[in-house]
Parts: C-alpha cells; structure tokens; sequence
C-alpha cells in the first residue's frame, strides 16, 4: 500500500475538519442567511457549481454539500481511486475555507490574486484555443533553493504556460525580482487552500467554453481530461493536506510530479512521479498531458512567448526608443517577387542600438520583404499585423500601434543581455516562417535607423496603406466570393463556431475576413473553412442557406440555422472570448453593449461576468450575443434588428475606443454626428427609468423605431 494514498485519506479528514470549524464558525458570525460568492463570477462557487450542480448563494448551502462530500466520499481507503476520491473531499473542503474567507469581502492584496474573475478567465481565451498558451502548470509549495525556483519558473514561462502559484514559491520568485501577477500569465494565488482557485480557473472553462452543465459531473471530468492541459509540480515538504489536494487534481484528471524521492511502490505510474530535475520536471508534465511545444531555434539572448505580452517598459527601465511621436517610426510587410529578396538577411541602415545614449531614441523603419508563390497582396496586412504580437512576445520588448503609429521600446535588462536590433529581425523571420509556412517561402528584413532613409522609404510605405484602406472599404459580403468559419473555439467550446465575413469579424475580435483566408490558404483543413457565400434568403437578416448547410453539417446537426445580422432570431453562438456582449434592452426598444473590461452593473441588471454566463457555451441565446468590438461599426451591425441605431447603453470606454469609426458610421446611417452623444452610458447611470428620461430627453432614434421584441 502507498504511503501517500494514506497520506491523502489524512490530509482530506484535516480538511474537511477544518473547513467544518471555519464554516461553523462563518455561520456564527455572519448568520446562515449570509450571503457567499467570488467577485466577478457567474459561477458561484466553481468546484461546486461545476461538480455538484448546486449555486450556492447562501452559507446555509454549504452545511448540507459538505456532509454530502464527507458521507460520500471520505473514506481509509488506501487505493488510487480511494486516494482521488479522498482528494475530491478535499477541494470541496478548500472551496468552504475560501468562500469563508471571502464573506467580508475580497481580502487579497497585491501580489496575492486569490480568485480569477471570469473577465480573468475570458482575457485568455483565445491564445488558449490557438494553443499561443499550451497548457497550464500548477506549482505548490518550496523549491529547494530560490536559483531552482527561478529556473522551473522560467522553463514554463518560455514555453508559453500558464502558471498559477502557490505558496513558498511565490516568496522565492519574487525575492529573485521575477515579475508575477494577470499580466505575466502567472498568477501568485495565495498560500494554503488558495490554490483552489487553480481549479476554480480550470473547472470554469468547462462552465464557460464548454457549455458543460453545472452538476454533470461525468462530462466536467471527461472536459478537464481532455481539454485542459494541466499539471502540477508539487515542491519541497509535501504535508498531508497538500497530498490531498494533489490527488484532488487527480480527480479532475491531472497529474501530479514531485521533486520529493518517492519510494518505488509509492509512485503512481502516470499520476503521481518522483522526479527531483527541475529540468526533467517540466518536461515531464508537458509529456503526461501531451503539450507538444514548437521551439524555435533562436540564438538570441531573451526568452520569447505570451507571458511577455502584458510586459511594461518604463521610462527609467528603457534602454532606447523608437516612435510614439517622439520619433519617426513604422512598419511595413511587403510582398516581393522572387528576384527582389535575399532569404534569411536582416540588413542595418543607420546606427545600432548601443550608439544610443541610454534612455535615448532613434527613428526606425521595419521593412519585411516577402515572397511566396500563394502569398498574395491581401496577406500583408494580415502578415503586419503580427508584428504586434512577435514584437511584444519578446522578453524586454515592448510593442505598441501599428503601421507608422509604432511605438517600441527595449529594456536595459535586454540590451545589457546583448540584445541588438539584428535579433529583432531574425525573431520576425523565424516567427513568420514558423507561423505562415504556406504563403512565405522567403523573408527578408531591412530595418533603418537612419533619419534620411526612414523618411525616404515611410513615403512609399504610406501609400501602401492608403491602398489597402481603399480595398477594405470596398469589401463588402455582397460583393466577396466566400465566407469562412472558424472553428479554433472548439478546442474548448466543442460545439462553437464563427461565420466570418468582410463585415462581420471574428467574436473575439482576433480574427478578421482577411485573416480566416489567410489561414485558409495555409491550411485547407485547419481552422478556417472556406463557405462559398451563395444568395441569401433574407440578406437584411443575413441567412444564406449555404452557411446554413454547412453549419448544420460543421455542428453535428445542434445547430439549423443562423442569421449573421440579427440577434433576436436565430443569431451566432458565443464562445467564451467576446470582446463585447449585446443584450436586448426592451425599456429603450434597443440593446445595451458591455465589454469585458468593463466591470460594473449595466441596465440590464447584470455585469459583464453575469452575462457573460448566460451567453457563452456555444450555445444560441435570442436577445444576447457575444460580439467583436469592430463589429458595432460594421453596416451589417444588426441590421436584421434596426442597426446601429438601436444602440440605448455602452460603457464610456467602448465610445472612446470606436469613437472616430462610429461618428463616420452614424453619418453614414443617417443618425447624424452626434448619434454617439445620444447615447447613455454609466454616467447617465445603469437604471433603465433613469436611462430612459435621459433617452427621452436626448431624442434617441431607438424610441421611435418599431418594437424591438415584436
Ligand atoms: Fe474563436 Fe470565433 Fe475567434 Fe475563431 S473567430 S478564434 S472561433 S472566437
Ligand atoms: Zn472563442
């Protein structure tokens, strides 16, 4: 018999024991009406919510679920499955304990996160699905030395994963000067039962993308086997109530790998392995869930990946900049015949970055010469884009805007790495060959540091993107030959999809028309299906019996019908990673807008993670729908339900975002200048009698429209 089995039996009785006192104690103070939940959440308490079935609201809730948990499932029993069932008592023990700790209010200060909000989970949604982030590693307890905890640590950060920490470790990395928190994709939970909210992230993608019903438990297990890539790397001393908790992971399918020695019958072969290589560690844990990390060969002195992406560089960290008006400064894809490049050369004009006085700035110009023999003039766009990204991914780089609205900087540390403007080049040649191997055969990288030539070449580059904005105007669906769908979201939202057409982008606001043929050139049989657009039978509406067919045949015959312009009648699913939700708003016969970084009420009584909620899962929900954010400019915005027009509410962020595109557009549909004025947002306030007055007041279109719900 295993040590550890027994060790998890231990573990779960001190958990549930103390999780008992905490909530006796919780009722006693606050009183079983007390009200219990997360901030920012639409799933209560998650472990509950998504293996039990129950919406705890109140503490009273909780006496009743945990008796169940202990009667059921807290057992000697000294097997594996035993062992697991053991573990389970013990995250419904630490999911008690922290909703205790919640009842007076968050109470987790900087660098402690405690629960991830649902806006949290949404942020990383979509480089979950295109697998920019892998997996997901959970690391408890002490490494042996801080040199150790650091290397662990920079390992999985380079690979892309996502970290959720707990413990000692947090202490150590931060001792070391490693930056933690959301925007590192590393988050510093807490100490002891903290780590819950690990699981609460996990189980939560089951709930949100997976449109899994809260209480099956079969399928939530069955979701987190197949579809959430995680592990945990356990550190230092385990005590029992972390033993537990790690076969609590088990049971939502998880592995566990310890630098702890285990004895030979100790190990669980698969689940539960000794291996004291920080090295190995790692690769161990991308092994057992089966990650498959495509590494560049890269010489180059920084580590790249998504966890530099929420990076800031600052004025006294920053070595050199280039751009953000203090320079001349832009970016330019070109795409070349086959005589006009060098493949593989990154060429210098003008001085490199040490010539720079620290702190400094210079001009800069980044030209990328393309060819390809399917490479075609409408993939540069799509290709500059992605500067963005290959840029910002970059350890100590910081990338901002696009086109000749470039901003860049590079840290002290990165320089000081021996980081120079030529590696700039050879990461964008590696990324881009790596990224799109079907339309760029050979790349070639000038990049200008010298003032008369950055304004020679800008010229030429300036009116490449006139020309391109000219083309994009006069893309419209009536005018395209296809339309493409997108079926990334299922990786995590199994039956979700996107229909993408040259007005109506991707939900998640990642994935344009332009970018879905793209990536349909690359790969016929990836993501992005080519739909040939045929007539529609409604074109106000938007159903076109082509899409129609196919997403009947694409949804395993879920889904019959879809409108691509309205969302009252049959509209899109939503996934989970909508820049933007609409809801119908029938006190103002129009619709309200929120986004997620939006974070307060709306008029229809709920916040974004409330709504959020309801509309994700891949399912059809009338009335609301999760939306790109470019889409609300687009003419075919709901125009199957009255159009811009019926815009009542939106955050004030949202009107500053679109501000200048959504003027031209309300010009355009004939609701004058001031349209957006009209419009209310949270200051006005988020009641509906009071947005209405002030609807009144203003003269809103909406109100003189015909009856939204009809
Ligand atoms: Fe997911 Fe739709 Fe974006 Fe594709 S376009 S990544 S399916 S949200
Ligand atoms: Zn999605």
């Amino acid at each position: 018999m295993s040590n550890l089995f027994k060790k998890a039996y231990e573990g779960a009785v001190t958990a549930a024991g103390y999780a008992q006192i905490r909530l006796d104690q919780a009722i006693e103070e606050f009183g079983r009406d007390h009200a219990v939940g997360y901030p920012e959440t639409a799933y209560f308490l998650p472990v509950i919510t998504a293996l039990e079935g129950t919406k705890v609201e109140r503490l009273e809730q909780l006496v009743p679920i945990l008796n169940k948990v202990k009667t059921q499932y807290l057992r000697p029993d000294f097997t594996f499955e035993g062992a697991r069932n053991n573990g389970r008592v013990t995250l419904f023990a630490a999911e008690v304990i922290e909703a205790c700790n919640y009842l007076d209010g968050p109470k987790y200060e900087a660098p402690w996160t405690g629960f991830l909000t649902d806006p949290i989970l949404r942020r990383f949604g979509i480089q979950l699905v295109d697998f920019t982030i892998p997996g997901f590693a959970v690391i408890i307890g002490k490494a042996k030395d801080t040199k150790t905890a650091v290397e662990i640590f920079r390992n999985l950060q380079g690979k892309g994963i996502m970290i959720m920490l707990s413990n000692e470790i947090i202490e150590q990395l931060l001792e070391a000067g490693m930056t933690l928190g959301v925007d590192y994709i590393a988050f510093p939970l807490g100490n002891f039962t903290q780590v819950i909210h690990a699981v609460n992230y996990a189980l939560r993608a089951g709930l949100a993308f997976g449109g899994v019903p809260a209480g099956e438990l079969k399928q939530h297990l069955e979701y987190q086997k197949k579809r959430v890539r995680a592990f945990v790397l356990a550190l230092g001393n385990q005590d029992d109530v972390r033993v537990a908790a790690e076969f609590g992971a088990m049971y939502l399918n998880h592995p566990t790998i310890t630098d702890q020695p285990l004895a030979k019958e100790e190990e669980v072969s698969d689940w539960y392995i000794s291996e004291p290589d920080p090295k190995k560690m790692v690769a161990l844990g991308l092994e057992l869930r089966g990650i498959k990390i495509t590494s560049l060969d890269l010489d180059i002195p920084i580590l790249m990946g998504p966890a530099f992406e929420g990076e800031t560089i600052r004025k006294n960290d920053m070595h050199v900049e280039f751009g953000g008006t203090r320079t001349t400064a832009f970016e330019w894809v070109r795409m070349v015949g086959p005589d006009e490049i060098e493949d593989g050369k990154v060429s210098l004009i003008g001085p490199d970055i040490d010539s720079a006085e620290e702190g400094g700035k210079l001009p800069l110009g980044f030209m990328i010469k393309i060819y390809g023999r399917k490479m075609q003039k409408d993939f540069e766009s799509v290709l500059e884009r992605r500067i963005h990204d290959i840029v910002n991914f970059g350890e100590g780089l910081w990338h901002n805007a696009q086109r000749d609205l470039i901003w860049v900087r590079v840290s002290k540390a990165s320089y000081a790495a021996g980081f120079r403007l030529h590696h700039l080049g050879e990461i964008a040649i590696a990324k881009l060959k790596a990224d799109f191997p079907a339309i760029v055969d050979r790349v070639e990288i000038v990049i200008m540091t010298d003032q008369a030539e950055v304004d020679k070449v800008i010229v030429e580059a300036r009116k490449t993107y006139a020309a391109r904005d000219e083309r994009m105007r006069g893309l419209t669906d009536e005018k395209c030959d296809m339309f493409y769908s997108c079926k990334l979201c299922q990786s995590f939202a199994p039956s979700h999809m996107c229909v993408i057409t040259p007005e109506r982008i991707g939900l998640c606001g990642a994935v344009n028309w332009l970018d879905a043929r793209a990536s349909h050139e690359i790969d016929p049989n990836g993501p992005n299906s080519a739909i040939e657009r045929g007539e529609p039978t409604d074109p106000v509406k938007g159903f076109y019996p082509n899409v129609n067919e196919f997403i009947y045949t694409a949804s395993n015959k879920a889904l019959e019908e879809v409108s691509l312009y309205s969302f009252m009648e049959q509209p899109m699913t939503s996934c989970g990673c909508f820049e933007a939700i609409l809801a119908l708003f029938p006190e103002a016969n129009g619709i309200m807008i929120t986004t997620r970084e939006y974070g307060g009420m709306t008029p229809c009584g709920m916040t974004f993670a409330t709504l959020a909620g309801t509309v994700g899962g891949g399912a059809q929900t009338p009335g609301f729908m999760g939306v790109g954010r470019q889409y609300i400019i687009s003419k075919k915005f709901i125009a199957g339900d009255g159009g811009l027009g019926r815009i009542c509410w939106m955050p004030k962020d949202l009107k500053v975002y679109l501000r200048d595109e959504f003027v031209k557009r309300s010009v355009e549909a004939g609701l004058g200048e001031d349209f957006i004025d009209k419009i209310a947002d949270e200051d006005v306030g988020s009641e509906p009698d009071v947005i209405a007055e002030f609807l009144e007041k203003v003269g809103h279109p909406a109100l003189t429209m015909d009856s939204i719900v009809e």
